[in-house]
């Protein structure tokens, strides 16, 4: 494996399979890690996979977020090494976005804006998630991209934008990684207490709670129950079609298409944002 910090040095890793991340790496990103060294051999591409390390400023809406987020760039190295990677890519602020010809912005695709998820609480978040993304393709020219479930809004609008913008990339989802309580594995969740982290299994509780209501408004109010009398803050707790992610217009229509839980809420006295989701509702008569 080898590491790459700047530009003259990721042509061997062009063509390959993308992991983009944060660092902080966890078993969710050695999954995302392993399924592209299985799609680059399926695929024969000589570059494997090549995992990207970028805290990227542009998708952060709290500074003290950004400044707290945890950063460990040797830890991850030999982290993704373990888990197959052929390259790690490292750039700094500048090699992503270089003051003197900064890279357009793609436009927002509508499943990133859908109103009451993520861009209600974290405005502008996706908007720097798809330029980062677009400027990470852009530079590595991967054949295909790895990203997680857990971040289900994050993978329907980056499959958006690579068929809004027809990038040829092919975009590959990998199931969510779940620590054995059922919390799912985020690289935020070292920044709780022992108390916030079982109050935070609420979260995985009331997605499959909400599971057994076949009624999304039913549904809706099972889960904002079971995370407020965990006291957790609740930003959303709301079922959504699968894709499009809007809201089913009646119980009806949930039997008619393919449903996602969605959940965001903030946890402790620091307030550590966590989200999750799992497939929600039975189609059929
Ligand atoms: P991050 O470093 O948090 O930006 O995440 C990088 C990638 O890892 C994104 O595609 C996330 O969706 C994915 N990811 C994070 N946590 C998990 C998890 N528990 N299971 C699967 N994928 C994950």
């Amino acid at each position: 494996m080898f590491v790459a910090r700047s530009l003259n040095e990721i042509v061997p890793a062009l063509g390959g399979v993308c992991v983009p991340t944060m660092g902080a790496m966890h078993v969710g990103h050695a999954a995302l890690i392993r399924a592209a060294v299985d799609v680059a051999r399926a695929q024969r591409l000589a570059a494997g996979a090549v995992v990207t390390i970028f805290v990227n400023p542009a998708q952060f809406n709290e500074r003290a977020d950004f400044d707290r987020y945890p950063r460990d760039l040797d830890r991850d190295i030999t982290f993704a090494a373990d888990a197959g990677a052929n390259c790690v890519f490292a750039p700094d602020v500048e090699t992503v976005y270089p003051p003197d010809a900064p890279p357009t912005a793609p436009p927002l695709p509508q499943v990133a804006a859908t109103p009451g998820l993520e861009d209600t609480y974290r405005p502008g978040h996706f908007e720097g998630v798809c330029k980062v993304v677009h400027r990470l393709f852009d530079l590595l020219k991967p054949a295909a991209a790895i990203f997680g479930e857990k971040d289900w809004q994050q993978l329907q609008a980056v499959k958006a934008m690579v068929a809004d913008c027809h990038l040829p990339v092919e975009i590959v989802g990998c199931p969510t990684v779940r620590e054995l309580t059922g919390l799912a594995a985020s690289s935020r969740n070292r920044l709780l207490s022992d108390d916030d982290r079982a109050r935070a299994l609420a979260i995985p509780r009331a997605l499959e709670a909400a599971a057994e209501s076949a009624a999304p408004d039913h549904a809706q109010r099972i889960m904002r129950d079971m995370l407020t009398a965990s006291d957790l803050t609740v930003e959303y707790a709301v079922v959504r079609d699968t894709q499009t992610l809007l809201p089913f217009v009646n119980a009806r229509s949930a039997l008619e298409r393919p449903g996602r839980a969605l959940i965001a809420a903030r946890v402790g006295e620091t307030g550590v944002r966590l989200i999750d989701n799992a497939p929600w509702g039975r189609i059929g008569p």
